[in-house]
């Protein structure tokens, strides 16, 4: 098991300021942008490690439109934040974008496309570099759970952080994640570094008896995803845990996702069958991090996403059981922790941010 966090968040090199204090424009700052479906959210990392916008900064993401008008609306997000934050474009040295995956370590969305980029123009397209061609400055690409994972790194550890290490787990539609050795991330020969959610973990004793082998969208069975995210409750644990429950209320949502967007809430609530499927997602995220615990042996272990996004007493809970499921040595349990990942709707962002500040070269 793994001991409770200390929930410190280091003031160093993650401190928040208020975007409408006046803002002393500091030589080299980054710009974070990271892109969702709808829309874009932006910040600001000044040369002290400053966040100078302490709020989402949101602005239309019209990746619907295709990858020109998606760029365009990129730069105006860019110039939108330095305009609030009263900055001069010629303070920036350069500029962190995050997007959801899959795409390569340099930032060329999948030759499949992906959930937000699924029109044939996004596939193969290279959105790194044609927002560096748009903006004349360096871009860094990091994908958004990538992002989220270093960012929490950060606050975690503070000055510490480039001599410390994480693993972090996302839930939402999927089972995002990332790994930070030594303050950085770990992108991998091909960029697929990270990719907890199709790592395949132990189902003995987490399936309930006649429980099908759950079925991840990869087409692995028995992965992390396939239990631990939206979609391995729309697929694998609703379906099997509405047969257990024919009287359920859920039987009449309209439909399996329907039911599943209302998962939560029942659970929340103390609905047994719903406990049953986040004990099981719960668990699997445990298994995760057990390997993870054998692999790189981190420091810290962060959960982030929807899932915490909860009650208080049923986030303990949760928490309580993904912790009961993280089997540590004694010699680990001394020195790991389970946290939260902080800031959510912020961390892309501001983890974007500071993956490009990490990356380009210090000024002079
Ligand atoms: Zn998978």
């Amino acid at each position: 098991m793994v001991a409770s966090a200390s929930g410190r968040r280091s003031a160093a090199r993650t401190r928040t300021r208020r975007a409408s204090a006046v803002v002393v424009p500091q030589p080299g700052v980054v710009v974070g942008l990271d892109v969702g479906g709808t829309s874009i959210n932006a910040t600001v990392l000044d040369g002290f490690g400053v966040f100078l916008v302490d709020r989402l900064h949101e602005t239309p993401s019209r990746v619907l439109e295709g990858p020109q008008v998606a760029v365009e609306a990129l730069a105006e997000a860019l110039a939108g934040v330095l305009q609030t934050t009263a900055l001069r474009r010629d303070a920036v040295r350069g500029v962190g974008l995050d997007t959801p995956g899959p795409a390569s370590a340099a930032g060329v969305i999948s030759s499949k496309g992906g959930t937000n980029f699924n029109q044939p123009e996004w596939h193969g397209f290279d959105i790194r570099g044609s927002l560096e061609a748009r903006l004349g400055l360096p871009v860094v690409y990091t994908n958004d759970a990538n992002a989220a994972a270093l960012y929490a790194h950060h606050v975690h550890f503070g000055p510490e952080a480039g001599s410390r290490s994480s693993v972090a787990a996302i839930v939402g539609t999927g089972l995002g994640g990332g790994v930070v050795e030594s303050g950085r991330v770990v992108q991998g020969a091909a960029g697929m570094a990270g990719e907890l959610g199709h790592v395949q973990i132990p189902m003995h004793g987490l399936l309930a008896e006649g429980q099908p082998m759950p079925v991840c969208n990869c087409g692995f069975v028995g992965d992390a995803e396939s239990v631990a995210s939206l979609s391995g409750i729309v697929n694998n644990l609703l379906p099997f845990w509405l047969s257990r429950y024919p009287d359920h209320e859920l039987h009449r949502a309209g439909s399996v996702r329907a039911a599943a967007l209302l998962v939560r809430k029942y659970a929340e609530a103390g609905d047994p069958m719903a406990r049953q499927i986040f004990e099981q997602q719960a668990a699997a995220l445990g298994r995760l991090f057990t390997i993870a615990a054998n692999f790189t042996d981190p420091h810290a272990y962060f959960l982030g996403g929807g899932v915490v996004e909860t009650e208080p007493h049923f986030r303990e809970w949760f928490l309580a059981e993904v912790r009961r499921n993280t089997l540590l040595r004694e010699e680990q349990q001394r020195s790991a922790t389970l946290a939260l990942v902080p800031d959510r709707d912020m961390a892309g962002a501001r983890g974007a941010a500071i993956a490009a500040r990490d990356t380009l070269e210090p000024l002079g």
